[in-house]
C-alpha cells in the first residue's frame, strides 16, 4: 500500500517533469539538458521530502499509539487502585460492609450507570438459588444465596480491590467485600477459606475464596450481595441467576425523588413514584399486584418488612410497572 502510494507519486512527478521538459524544449531547445537536470533535482528533493514526511508521520502515529496505550493502562491501574473514587472519595474502610457506617453522610447521585459487561458468575456450577433477596423473618436478607459444596471456588464478579476480609461468627462467617471500578461493591459470605488478602487487586473471575458453611448458615452456600454506596440492591435486578449473566450490559440506578427531593432510595426503574392510600382490606401483596410490582420492592421503597401492619389511610410509595394503568 505504502509502496503503491510512493510509486504513484513518483510516476506523476515524472509525468509533470516530462511535460515541463517537452514545453521547455519547444522554446529553448539548447537548454534541454539543463532543465532536465533541474527537474531531476527537484524531483529528488520532492521524493526525499515525501519519504521524510512519511517517516515522521509514521513515527507520530506510533508515538500516539504508545501514549494512548500507556494512558489506558495507567487509567486502568488507577481505577483498580482507587476503585470508583468518584463515588466513594477517600472512603476506604476495612471494617464495615456499609463503608459509611458511623461516618460522613453519603452523597448519593441522582442516577448512576453501572457497567456490567465484565461480569463473571461467582461460582462455576450454578445449582440453585436457595434464598432470595428480601425481608426474611424479622430481618432483611440483603443478598442472594447460591447453593454450593464446601471447597468450591468462589470468584470475583468484577475487577476490583478487596476492601474487607473478616470473620463474623453470628453473621457472614468468613467473608470478603470487594469494591469495583464500576461503582458496585460485592459481598461473599459463609466462605471456608480465603485466597486473597485485604487491599489485594483482583480481576473478574479470579479465585478469591473457597465456598463453605461458616457463620449464620444452615448449609453450604454462597451469600452474595451487590451494594451501591453501602446500600444493598437486589442482585437479581442486576444479574439473571438462571442464565448466570447480567440482565443488561449497563445497569442504571436512579435516586427516587419524593416531592422533588432526593429520597436516597435507589431503583433501577426509570418510572416515577406514585402513592397508594391504603384502604381497608388491602394487604401488601394485593397492593403490589395492583401496581404490577413486587412485595419486596414495595417493602424496600417504604422501609418496611412483610410483617409490618399497614393501616387504612396510610400512604405507600410505589413504582408501577409498565403495564400498570391508573
Ligand atoms: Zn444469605
Amino acid at each position: 500500500m505504502k509502496i503503491k502510494v510512493l510509486l504513484l507519486t513518483l510516476s506523476s512527478s515524472f509525468l509533470v517533469a516530462s511535460a515541463l521538459n517537452a514545453a521547455s524544449s519547444e522554446r529553448k531547445g539548447d537548454d534541454k539538458s539543463q532543465i532536465l537536470h533541474e527537474t531531476k533535482k527537484q524531483m529528488d528533493e520532492q521524493v526525499s521530502q515525501l519519504i521524510a514526511d512519511r517517516v515522521d508521520f509514521k513515527k507520530t502515529i506510533e508515538f500516539q499509539k504508545i501514549m494512548k496505550l500507556e494512558e489506558q493502562t495507567l487509567e486502568a491501574k488507577e481505577n483498580l487502585l482507587y476503585p470508583a473514587d468518584e463515588l466513594y472519595g477517600a472512603n476506604w474502610d476495612n471494617k464495615w460492609v456499609n463503608p459509611f457506617t458511623g461516618k460522613e453522610k453519603v452523597n448519593l447521585p441522582d442516577s448512576f450507570v453501572v457497567n456490567c459487561i465484565s461480569f463473571v458468575f461467582p461460582i462455576d456450577s450454578m445449582k440453585k438459588v436457595t434464598s432470595k433477596y428480601g425481608p426474611r423473618r424479622r430481618r432483611m436478607h440483603e443478598g442472594i444465596d447460591l447453593k454450593l459444596q464446601v471447597g468450591d471456588t468462589v470468584r470475583a464478579a468484577f475487577d476490583g480491590k478487596v476492601r474487607i476480609r473478616k470473620f463474623e461468627r453470628r453473621g457472614y462467617g468468613y467473608y470478603l467485600v470487594i469494591r469495583h471500578p464500576n461503582g458496585l461493591e460485592t459481598v461473599y459470605g459463609h466462605l471456608s477459606r480465603f485466597l486473597v488478602n485485604e487491599n489485594d487487586i483482583v480481576r473478574a473471575g479470579d479465585a478469591i475464596a473457597l465456598g463453605g458453611n461458616t457463620g449464620r448458615s444452615t448449609g453450604p452456600h454462597l451469600h452474595f450481595e451487590t451494594r451501591f454506596l453501602g446500600q444493598a440492591i437486589n442482585p437479581a435486578e442486576i444479574i439473571d441467576f438462571e442464565r448466570c449473566e447480567p440482565i443488561k450490559p449497563q445497569y442504571v440506578f436512579r435516586n427516587i425523588k419524593i416531592k422533588g427531593r432526593k429520597s436516597n432510595i435507589y431503583t433501577s426503574s426509570d418510572q416515577n413514584i406514585v402513592f397508594h392510600r391504603v384502604r381497608s382490606g388491602d394487604n401488601l401483596s394485593v397492593i403490589a399486584k395492583k401496581y404490577g410490582t413486587t412485595v419486596s420492592q414495595l417493602c424496600r421503597l417504604n422501609g418496611i418488612t412483610t410483617k409490618t401492619i399497614i393501616r387504612p389511610g396510610q400512604s405507600l410509595r410505589l413504582i408501577p410497572s409498565g403495564s400498570y394503568k391508573k
